[in-house]
């Protein structure tokens, strides 16, 4: 009898303990969630004491279990188990150790249930071997367990088959998982592969190196980032646009574990998008900037000519024979004008200059940074000679003329609007004109352009007439003492009055009466720099300037060295100042003749530095020994950070390549401080002094000592 068996039990467990003990025990058993119990290691595990928990456990009270009464343990066992649960246990008895099985039995009610079984074998009180031990339900455990199997199995497929790349990475640029379409979007076959290669991310991956350090910023900022885009290279070196999300991910305890985030190829969509700004900024047919660029542009350069006090100029421009052309060859051969006229206007102009196409033949220029309406003017000569040379269409050349409005900012308008419609205005008054040339808005400058004809045939006679002077302007030291004069040609002819150097100097180039003028100014400046003597024990220096035309013709060096003999100048004693247009093209050519000059002994100068196409990179290559800092950056400094930049650069280079750097143009005490300051060597300007006749220069120095 089971039960008779169970008091027995408990009989012997209470002999050898003290009362109390022996119910605390027998209570604490029974009440257990779960069962305890002792059987023998047969077939049946057959049951000598269970606790009163195996009802709840199996519906089985433990008079049905002990002695087999209506059910054996072997039964109980779900049977697909029984085997694994005995190889489990004689494996471990065999070892003499502990086992823990966890497997199915089928309740009373034939709910199966999951349990775990811990037990030992041991020898009971008489010494015959029994296992002991306990079994409990862990069937919710295992539900879910069974769960989490699964929910880890949907992200692991998510993961795995997503179309978007996801990583994990470190905080210094190791990535720690990569699923498949990551590996692919970086060029990898497999996620292995791009782990194991792309070790480190700041360097490898993106283009522009900063982008990890943007990444990590916003991170630790605001602990993820939203449709970060940058651009990154694939394995093979390509490169695409992608957009990254990502989020830090915390431990429990709110420790750093990784970066963790999706990825996404929007090079499509980029250059979709780069594609439509191009489209709603520029002209399709001729790539120019349009209306609408033209317009923000133009913004841009009243904001710059206000800040800088500089000219800015407006010109518009309307082809003549453009319809005619159209008419009689096509619309193809209109097209291929357009184009070509466009390049020829894209290459008159500064890269700082615009260029835009307003609409069928008509085109825009925005003009910056001039500070002389000369220099506007000869550019507008250059554009008209351009655009007028010979157009091959269909085999056959074409002219086109062009006809030029100019309105320029301030004193013709102040905002966009009024610019527009006043270089409109002067663009018909151009045509009525008779086409090919171009109109001022304002009278008197069209009266100046005008002029220039005039001009030309006057200096024929001026040279002969001798109305050519010389003028000085002082150059000094960080202790204002005069080192050297720039020689500045002067014209005092009876009809114009004094006329500006700014004025004639390209029409001379342009007529060749350049030549004849350089000997007149260059006789008269070198006679008297003869006359003066040392200051401070130093001979003063003289600086002419040569006009590029003139320094690539032949003979030049060979013309100076003879004015020189006849002046009885010490080549030492001469600067020649040259601008970087001379290395523009043929620069061979203009290499040897700065060497040969170097070889007769005279000095180089680098004019109007920091200006037009202006690099740095000459200043190595060609053997100069002066670099003058032009006007314009010497002007900007106060109003500009970016100028003062610039001169910065400019300054700090020339005294590593052991250069003399000259300010020109200084006006007052600020920019000579702020230069001096920067390391500056020479300065020169209307702080200093103006440009002043030979006999004034002399009466200046024997005046103040060359201590200015
Ligand atoms: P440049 O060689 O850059 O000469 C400096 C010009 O800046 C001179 O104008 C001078 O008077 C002016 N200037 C000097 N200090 C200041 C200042 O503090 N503020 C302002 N606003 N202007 C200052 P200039 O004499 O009218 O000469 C203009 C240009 O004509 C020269 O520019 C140079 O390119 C050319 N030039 C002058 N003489 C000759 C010459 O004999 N031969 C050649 N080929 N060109 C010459
Ligand atoms: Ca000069
Ligand atoms: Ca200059």
């Amino acid at each position: 009898m089971p039960s008779s068996s169970v008091r027995q039990r408990r009989s012997s467990l209470s002999t050898s303990l003290p009362v109390d003990r022996a119910r605390v025990l027998d209570t604490l058993v029974n009440n257990l969630e779960g069962m305890a119990y002792r059987c023998l290691n047969d077939s049946r595990w057959s049951m000598l004491f269970v606790s009163q928990g195996c009802l709840e456990l199996t519906g089985y009270g433990p008079e049905d279990l002990v002695n087999d009464g209506c059910v054996s343990w072997e039964e109980l066992t779900f049977p697909e188990d029984r085997m694994r649960v005995r190889g489990e246990i004689a494996h471990a008895i065999a070892a003499g150790k502990r086992f823990a099985v966890q497997y199915r039995i089928v309740t009373s009610a034939g709910q199966v249930k999951w349990v775990i079984e811990r037990g030992i074998a041991v020898a009971d009180e008489t010494g015959q071997p029994v296992i002991e031990g306990f079994i409990e339900d862990v069937s919710q455990r295992h539900m879910t367990l069974e769960a989490l199997e699964h929910a880890e199995l949907r992200y692991r497929h998510i993961f795995e088959h997503a179309s978007e790349g996801i990583f994990q990475t470190t905080r210094d640029g190791r990535y720690l998982a990569a699923n498949p379409a990551l590996a692919k979007l970086y060029g990898y076959a497999a996620p292995d592969e791009l782990i194991a290669d792309l070790s480190d991310i700041e360097r490898r991956l993106y283009v522009k190196e900063s982008r990890r350090q943007d990444f990590r910023r916003l991170m630790e900022a605001h602990g993820e980032v939203i449709n970060f885009e940058s651009e990154v290279y694939r394995r093979d070196g390509s490169k695409i646009w992608i957009s990254e999300n990502a989020h830090i991910v915390h431990g429990a305890n709110g420790e750093f574990i990784c970066y963790e985030g999706t990825v996404q190829d929007i090079t499509e969509r980029r250059s979709y998008q780069e594609q439509l700004e191009r489209q709603a900024n520029h002209d399709l047919l001729t790539g120019l900037p349009n209306r609408n660029l033209l317009g923000d542009r133009l913004q841009q350069a009243i904001s710059r000519a206000e800040r800088l006090g500089y000219f800015l100029a407006l010109v518009f421009i309307d082809l003549d024979n453009f319809k005619f052309i159209n008419d009689s060859l096509g619309h193809a051969a209109g097209d291929e004008l357009l184009v070509e006229v466009a390049a020829r206007l894209r290459a008159c102009l500064r890269t700082s200059d615009t260029v835009a196409r307003q609409g069928g033949d008509e085109f825009v220029l925005v003009l910056n940074d001039h500070y002389r309406v000369n220099s506007i003017i000869s550019l507008l000569e250059r554009v008209l000679v351009e655009v007028g040379r010979p157009v091959n269409l269909s085999g056959r050349d074409f002219q086109v003329g062009a006809s030029l409005g100019v309105a320029l900012y301030p004193q013709d308008g102040l905002d966009a609007e009024s610019l527009l419609k006043h270089a409109d205005v002067a663009m018909y008054a151009a045509k009525d004109r008779g086409r090919n040339n171009f109109q001022f808005f304002t009278r008197e400058l069209n009266h100046m352009a005008d002029e220039r004809l005039n001009l030309e045939t006057a200096m024929r006679t001026g040279i002969d007439q001798d109305e050519f002077m010389v003028y000085f302007q002082p150059k000094v030291d960080h202790r204002r003492r005069i080192v050297g004069v720039e020689a500045l040609a002067r014209w005092n002819n009876p009809d114009f009055g004094m006329v500006a150097p700014d004025r004639f100097i390209p029409i001379a180039e342009e007529t060749g009466l350049i030549h004849p003028l350089t000997d007149v100014i260059m006789r008269k400046a070198f006679v008297a720099a003869a006359s003066w003597a040392p200051t401070h024990g130093h001979p003063i220096q003289i600086a002419v300037n040569l006009s590029p035309k003139l320094f690539l013709s032949e003979e030049i060096v060979a013309r100076v060295a003879s004015l020189l003999r006849d002046a009885g100048l010490p080549p030492e004693r001469v600067e020649l100042e040259i601008t970087e247009s001379v290395f523009l093209g043929d620069s061979e050519r203009a290499v040897r003749i700065l060497s040969e000059f170097k070889d007769l002994g005279v000095g180089l100068a680098m004019d109007d530095f920091g200006t037009g196409y202006s690099s740095l990179s000459y200043l190595r290559r060609f053997p100069l020994d002066i670099i003058k800092i032009d006007r314009s950056l010497v002007t900007g400094l106060e109003h500009e950070e970016e100028v003062a930049m610039i001169a910065r650069a400019v300054i700090s280079l020339g005294q590593s390549l052991r250069k003399t750097v000259v300010a020109e143009g200084v006006e007052n005490q600020a920019q000579f401080d702020f230069l001096r300051y920067q390391g500056c060597d020479e300065f020169q300007g209307y702080l200093i002094s103006r440009p002043i006749p030979a006999a004034d220069f002399v009466e200046l120095l024997m005046r103040t000592g060359g201590q200015l």
